[in-house]
């Protein structure tokens, strides 16, 4: 491709620049030279003068060239013209010319002409380049549009190939071999999933009974829990071969192009069935058409959905393609998507829960070079809504933590600094902070610890650090349990320990700070979605207002104005008592808490251990026994 435009943009030049060097032949000589010497004697046979150059060619006649065979220095030419000579802009030629001839006498005489150059190369490279010009942009436009990988769609790159799709191909060829064993957990999804891989080993079995197989498979859940891992892992388990596209892929700053690409997948995968498309983040084309009118790029991607559904549709149950999805927006997808024969299998992935994260421990840890004594039960506890993702991210971590120590293998501490630098960013030692900031601080930490220690049915605190880490100045941690609903108890507890930090410092220093934005906010999310979400007020009643703004246009609310201040008086309300809570448990424990916060002071770093010593074991509430999930 490079080559087509290359190779006659080398070609005209390199003419240009021989043809040139060799038509420059003629000796340079002067006009008075021309005009004392050469004329008088009767040499000249014809000057031919080019008018847009200034220049004049001297053509010498026949018998006279003998004559000036060595002059001005190098040989002079034996075609004619033999000589030119320059001259400024203001000769008259015309003129010059004429006077020159006139004194000669008849045999002597000769004659003139006037000529224009006309550079033929230049002519054409005037409208050549443009045109080549424009082929380059367009090539390198195409190029960038469609990044760099365009392995498996039939190679090539270039302008004609903006429609293909550039779905990555995996075969059994391929060096790529993930299989259930390297996918921890996620029990359910893959029951579901192995039926796939059934069918695709042993489509008689099923077809022979009349039923048909799902078309697709749509899996759901947060980033980072294996979603891509368990689709190549059923291509692994299948020996299928595998098309991974994202949906961000078919999109393109071309109109039709998403469409086109949508079509090529389709048949480059029906004539190497049985396969799998693996289409990951599906929202990016599967979003709720028709929502957000006006802008063209929106149609271009719901041709592309449109596109996508029509061949969905298209090809016969039995044809031996099965299409899995992932993404993390289920609620945002087009309905029309999770029809019936379309994608009719959902599979909800959640973050994993204790005995998953021990499996995927397992399964990371087996690269590490490990301490004998290290707890992989201890680590799967402390690393409550952990995606896979961040725990293969924990474990890379710690290998490098323990590396940097130059330490054998990597310990426990190894891994509880990697979690702490994941949840909470990079340690910031060395930020300056006053004295009396970090009293402040200190306080304000204290008192989170302290109310969320007597109330019930807070989490339960991990430690309370006043070391400055990523953006915040200090931070209490606590387990969070894991728990599918909150009871309106738990969330006030909650509250209250939120609302802690702001009131020990208005306790201790009689003012507060700015230090507990993040806190409000977080607490007066909480508060209104207790009132206007889960019907926890009892003025305002079981009425749930979730989502109401779904759809962007609604600009009527679902509620009159009386209701609206309603939710606000009860919010404010709740975020009162929470406040009284808090306050009512410092002062009651004034002594324990300055102790506490002056440990704090001094170590930075406190942990259970130390509240337990300060205020004796924590009243802890016994947990119901709850086998059945609750999906709300
Ligand atoms: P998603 O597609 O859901 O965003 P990925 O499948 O890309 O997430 O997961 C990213 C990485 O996280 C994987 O490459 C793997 O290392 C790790 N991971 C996630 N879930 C698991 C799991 N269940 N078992 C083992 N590793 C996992
Ligand atoms: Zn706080």
């Amino acid at each position: 491709m490079v080559w087509i435009i290359y190779l006659p943009l080398i070609l005209i030049l390199s003419y240009v620049w021989f043809t040139g060097g060799s038509s420059n032949k003629q000796l340079k000589t002067e006009w008075y030279e021309v005009k004392e010497s050469m004329i008088p004697a009767g040499d000249v046979d014809k000057i031919s003068f080019i008018t847009n150059e200034n220049k004049g060619y001297v053509k010498l006649k026949k018998e006279s060239q003998e004559k000036y065979k060595n002059r001005f220095g190098g040989e002079t030419p034996k075609s004619a013209p033999q000589f030119y000579f320059v001259v400024p802009a203001s000769f008259e030629a015309e003129k010059e010319f004429s006077e020159a001839r006139e004194t000669l006498p008849e045999d002597k005489k000769f004659k003139y002409e006037f000529e224009e150059s006309v550079n033929y190369w230049s002519n054409i490279l005037s409208w050549v380049w443009p045109i080549l010009m424009l082929i380059l942009l367009f090539y390198l436009m195409s190029r960038l549009s469609r990044g760099v990988s365009n392995m498996g769609s039939g190679g090539g790159g270039g302008i004609f190939n903006v429609g293909k799709s550039q779905a990555k191909v995996f075969d059994k060829n391929s060096k790529v071999k993930v299989t259930f064993k390297d996918v921890a957990g996620l029990e359910e999804a893959k029951v579901e999933i192995m039926e796939i891989v059934d069918f695709l080993k042993s489509p008689a079995k099923y077809t022979s009974l009349g039923g048909k197989i799902p078309k697709g498979a749509l899996l759901i859940g947060p980033p980072g829990t294996g979603k891509t891992l368990l689709a190549k892992a059923v291509a692994g388990e299948a020996n299928v071969p595998f098309f991974s596209m994202s949906g961000s892929d078919f999109v393109e700053m071309f109109v039709g192009v998403g469409a086109s690409r949508v079509r090529d997948l389709f048949k480059q995968a029906k004539e190497k069935a049985p396969c799998i498309v693996f289409i990951d983040e599906i929202d990016a084309v599967g979003r709720a058409r028709g929502k957000n009118v006006g802008f063209s790029s929106n149609d271009e991607r719901e041709n592309t959905l449109n596109q996508l559904l029509t061949e969905m549709d298209g090809f016969g149950t039995n044809s031996g393609v099965i299409i899995l999805a992932a993404t993390n927006r289920a609620d945002i997808l087009d309905k029309a998507l999770m029809r019936a024969g379309r994608f009719d299998r959902q599979i909800t992935i959640d973050l994993p829960e204790l005995k998953d994260r021990e499996q995927i421990f397992k399964v990371h840890l087996k690269k590490l070079k490990l301490d004998p004594d290290l707890d992989i039960d201890f680590l799967s506890k402390q690393t409550p809504g952990f995606s896979g993702a961040d725990i293969a991210n924990v474990c890379n971590e710690a290998a490098l933590i323990a590396a940097r120590h130059n330490k054998k293998s990597v310990d426990k501490q190894d891994f509880l600094d990697a979690i702490d630098r994941i949840v909470g960013g990079l340690e910031r030692k060395s930020k300056i902070i006053p004295p009396s900031e970090k009293r402040t601080i200190a306080f304000h930490e204290a008192g989170h610890a302290t109310v969320s220690w007597f109330l019930p049915n807070a989490n339960p605190l991990l430690k309370v650090t006043i070391i400055p880490r990523g953006k915040a100045l200090g931070a209490a941690w606590y387990v969070p349990e894991e728990r599918q609903i909150m009871t309106k108890e738990q969330m006030m507890d909650e509250m209250a320990s939120l609302i802690g930090g702001r009131v020990a410092e208005e306790i201790i220093n009689n003012k507060i700070s700015s230090g507990a934005l993040n806190d409000l906010e977080r607490l007066t999310k909480m508060a209104y979605a207790m009132v206007a979400y889960y019907g926890m007020s009892d003025k305002v009643g079981n009425i749930s207002y979730y989502n109401f703004q779904e759809d962007g246009y609604n600009l009527t609310k679902p509620f009159s104005e009386k209701t609206a201040e309603l939710v606000d008086a009860e919010t404010k309300a709740l975020i009162d008592k929470a406040h009284q809570m808090a306050k009512d448990v410092l002062e009651s424990h004034m002594e324990g808490f300055k102790e506490l916060a002056n440990l704090l002071l001094e170590k930075e770093v406190i942990f259970a251990e130390d509240l337990e010593r300060i205020y004796g074991p924590r009243v802890k509430l016994e947990q119901d026994e709850r086998t059945d999930k609750e999906n709300d």
